[in-house]
């Protein structure tokens, strides 16, 4: 359980809550039972009013003073920032504490200077993701909900940021609360069974409870079968750029990119070794690698770039086989077309603004996706990410009405869950475990699925995924 005593409830917490650097501002956060007090201490408000006194969700204008009396304010001495100050009154906050918020104007020492004024008036440095924590442990969010702020941080698509902050509202904290429903009435049937065993209850509710169970295993599957589009989402997907030397790989990446940052000439095989872009296609985090023409290697160098490309191609989502259209198939093609994994490949005919002279009823007996395009043109290029995205999203499974998980401590809890439930299903189909195992089994389902929520989670576990934040978060 959690130690509340050793997480610090009791102290005045601050931050500076933006990013280090230089920006147009910069914010101090306080949260914690002193806050309004700490800011009295360091505010002078235009107004003269103290900061204790303000309405809550309203925002002041004034100046952060080491020293406030009127004399010093006019002799524009000892100000340190010139800010806009909003106070947050418990439990309408992010921390359900009261907070303040500092909007600070001037640069990254001023920031400083206003913190560690603000920390010699009675508030402590808080710790990455204390902000949160408190959140989580006030009663405010879930731990999956916390969690969900981190992905938001970290999101790497447009994609990704929408499923966090739908997560954020509680959204995996619903479905595994209905799961976690269906687990309780079992087992609430499986105890009245071994309280009263005499009763055939088993043979009476057997078929309502495997009911019930299965109901739960096909909740916790569709939960997991949004995994793998969960993990496309998180970790992106790796589209690998392969074809002969020549065919026009780099340029294709370059369209793609739309800006040239591959060396593109008309010398065959000078893509030695391979480079690797990070690019959002319709909302897909993707890491395009442009590997060295596939040809027959001759020397030393090339046989080592040839078989990194192979490397790449073996660990690829997607494999783009550039083909150059205007001219016909060559040995080097025919064989890459005998190796291609058609399952995870789309046949790029690049060049098509010239001559068309490739077989392409060949190509299309291998692989049947066929994307023609002009690279250098840059003709037909959103048809090819279309193809792409449709096809990792074909291979990654798909999400539940918009929402996915993607989280591996999550999917791991809930796998886990599964497992265990479909054990119970099993022993009591099977009438092979006594009922107190069975009823355990499901208990011990319930208790992972509560660690997701953080209702019985351990300090370590806490720790583990707040040290994870930023400070100020
Ligand atoms: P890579 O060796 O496969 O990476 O090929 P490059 O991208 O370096 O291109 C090889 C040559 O083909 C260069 O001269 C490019 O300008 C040319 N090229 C690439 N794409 C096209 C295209 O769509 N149309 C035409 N006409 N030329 C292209």
């Amino acid at each position: 359980m959690i130690n509340m005593q050793s997480l610090n409830l009791n102290d005045t917490i601050a931050a500076i809550a933006t990013p280090c650097g230089e920006g147009g501002i910069g914010i101090v956060r306080i949260s914690g039972k002193d806050a309004l007090l700490v800011a009295d201490k360091v505010f002078s408000a235009k107004s003269n009013k103290k900061p204790s006194t303000f309405k809550s969700h309203m925002v002041h204008y004034g100046w952060i003073m080491e020293a406030k009396s009127e004399k010093r304010k006019a002799q524009n001495e000892k100000i340190i920032d010139e800010v806009l100050l909003t106070v947050m009154r418990a439990p309408r906050t992010y921390t359900k504490e009261d907070i303040v918020e500092i909007n600070c104007h001037g640069g990254m020492v001023a920031l400083k200077s206003v913190l560690d004024l603000v920390l010699s008036c009675g508030a402590r440095l808080a710790a990455p993701g204390e902000f949160t924590k408190r959140a989580f442990l006030n009663g405010r969010i879930d731990l999956a909900q916390a969690e969900s702020v981190l992905d938001i941080i970290h999101a790497k698509s447009q994609e990704a940021l929408r499923v966090s902050l739908r997560q954020l509202k509680g959204g995996l904290s619903e479905r595994i609360n209905k799961i976690r429903q269906g687990l309780l009435e079992s087992l609430a049937l499986l105890e009245a069974n071994i309280e009263f065993p005499d009763e055939e209850i088993g043979n009476i509710d057997k078929d309502a409870l495997l009911g019930k169970l299965n109901d739960a295993l096909d909740k916790l599957n569709s939960l997991i079968q949004t995994s793998f589009y969960g993990k496309m989402m998180r970790d992106g997907i790796h589209v690998v750029i392969c074809g002969k030397p020549n065919a026009g790989k780099s340029s294709l990446l370059n369209a793609i990119l739309k800006e040239e940052r591959s060396i593109v000439t008309p010398i065959a095989g000078t893509t030695r070794d391979t480079v690797e872009e990070f690019i959002s296609l319709k909302g897909v985090p993707v890491c395009l690698v442009d590997t060295a023409g596939l040809k027959d290697a001759s020397g030393l160098i090339e046989k080592e770039a040839m078989s990194r490309s192979r490397k790449k191609i073996k660990h690829a989502d997607v494999v783009l086989v550039v083909f150059d259209s205007s001219t016909k198939l060559n040995k080097d093609d025919k064989k890459i077309l005998r190796q291609a994994n058609s399952d995870i490949t789309v046949a790029v005919l690049n060049k098509i603004d010239l001559k068309k002279r490739i077989e392409e009823d060949v190509i299309r007996r291998s692989l049947p996706r066929i994307v023609e395009v002009s690279a250098k043109k840059e003709r037909n290029i959103q048809a090819l990410e279309e193809a792409i995205v449709g096809l990792a999203c074909k291979r990654q499974g798909s999400c539940q009405d918009g929402f996915f998980v993607s989280n591996t401590r999550h999917i791991q809890a809930l796998k886990e869950a599964h497992k265990l439930v479909a054990s119970a299903v099993s022993s009591m189909d099977n009438n092979l475990l006594p009922v107190e195992l069975v009823a355990q089994e499901l208990k011990d389902a319930l208790s992972g699925l509560d660690e997701v929520l953080g209702k019985d989670s351990n300090k370590d576990i806490l720790d583990k995924i707040f040290s994870q934040f930023c400070i100020g978060k």
